[in-house]
């Protein structure tokens, strides 16, 4: 098409003076323009089937560069964005999984997971196996995965949401490879600036995005990413066929948001260290669980494979009561589920039917200044 502007369509219908105020292509030194540059339509070459980007569902130069950014970040080869942590979940599963199989998933890791394990897959001949974040990292696991039928495909979560524990991933991808299962780890709490799950073997990473990593709790998108190009090639057709896709929209607000990613999950992890150090020595306090305070039974495995340990805080709590009184008597504090944004939350996740304590309190620590942080929650606890 040649190079014309809005006003070579004086003279046009309405319609077609509208469409053409619409940019078409990217101009260099133009703020960036969301349609055209991440959805379709596609201008087709007089060369049929010689195309990449035909129609949005199967490709676009949108999710290409968020994917190369997520791709870069987490060391993989390959990168597939999706419309959900949950989407990029499932697909993935849906793509490695035939009936005759067993999946194991964590028992104390995000709950949907097990849900959908037990409600959509079981139905269709496929063995589901609880097994928590700890058991996983025991001897006995290289038995179980043994005594499992068909192809196993292991879903480990490290550290683990809500209590977060943690699992030696390099021992659990040598303990899945020595049985012929496929490990893959959601790294959704560690976020890629965290840890790096390929580089400690496991096969493919999956995660919510709608987290830490995109940060400002306004978006829900989630990622596949692995160095296998067969399996890669697999998630893919799934994405097109079942048309499991991130909108352009939060395309590009994730992936404008991958610049200060950085700078937000650092303060986010000082935060929680400060936070997790001044708990354990607070009254009100009967258990705190954070992989980077020393002493915490996460604390060696963590060292050996995180390089920052996350903004999430698991403390516990008297009772219920004691929460709804933290959080009254907070200036900062908002009680929220879900985590990994510019404000601090807590979430009492019994309400959630997780296994935990009454009182146990998922705090997720966001980028406020660490002694206002600190501060303000020693006197809501205090209150
Ligand atoms: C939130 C979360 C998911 C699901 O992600 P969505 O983007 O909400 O679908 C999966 N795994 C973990 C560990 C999570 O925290």
């Amino acid at each position: 098409m040649s190079e014309i502007g809005v006003s070579d369509f004086e003279g046009y219908g309405d319609s077609t003076r509208s469409v053409s105020a619409v940019a078409r292509e990217h101009a260099v030194g133009q703020p960036m323009q969301m349609g055209p540059i991440f959805a379709a339509p596609y201008q087709l070459s007089v060369d049929e089937g010689s195309e990449s980007d035909t129609y949005a569902r199967a490709s676009n130069p949108g999710w290409r560069g968020l994917e190369s950014a997520l791709a870069a970040l987490e060391g993989a080869d390959h990168a597939l964005v999706m419309g959900s942590g949950m989407s990029a979940i499932t697909a993935t599963l849906r793509s490695v999984l035939v009936a005759g199989d067993t999946v194991v998933v964590p028992s104390d890791g995000y709950y949907q997971v097990r849900l959908y394990a037990n409600e959509r897959l079981a139905p269709l001949g496929i063995t589901v196996r609880e097994v928590s974040t700890l058991q996983m990292g025991d001897a006995s696991f290289a038995d179980l995965l043994d005594a499992s039928p068909g192809r196993v495909v292991v879903v480990a979560e490290t550290p683990s949401n809500p209590v977060l524990d943690v699992v030696d991933l390099r021992v659990l991808a040598d303990v899945c490879h020595r049985s012929g299962a496929l490990l893959i780890v959601d790294n959704t709490t560690a976020t890629p600036l965290g840890q790096r799950p390929l580089e400690l073997g496991a096969d493919v990473v999956v995660a919510s995005g709608t987290k830490a990593l995109s940060g400002h709790s306004d978006l829900l998108m989630g990622y596949v990413a692995t160095c296998d190009a067969a399996v890669s090639q697999l998630i893919e057709r799934e994405r097109l066929l079942s048309g499991t896709v991130l909108g352009p929209f939060e395309t590009w607000l994730a992936h404008r948001s991958l610049g200060t990613a950085g700078l937000r999950f650092g303060r986010q992890c000082d935060n929680a260290l400060a936070l997790a150090e001044m708990l354990a020595g607070h009254k009100a306090v009967r258990s705190v669980r954070y992989p980077g305070l020393r002493g915490d039974p996460s604390y060696t495995t963590a060292s050996g494979q995180m390089k920052r340990f996350g903004g999430l805080v698991s403390v516990e709590l008297g009772s219920a009561q004691a929460f709804h009184s933290f959080v009254e008597a907070s200036n900062l504090v908002t009680a929220a589920t879900s985590f990994g944004g510019i404000h601090t939350t807590a979430d009492r996740r019994a309400r959630w039917g997780d296994p935990v304590s009454a009182g146990f309190v998922r705090i997720a620590c966001g980028i406020e200044d660490t002694a206002d942080l600190l501060a303000d929650i020693e006197r809501a606890l205090d209150a």
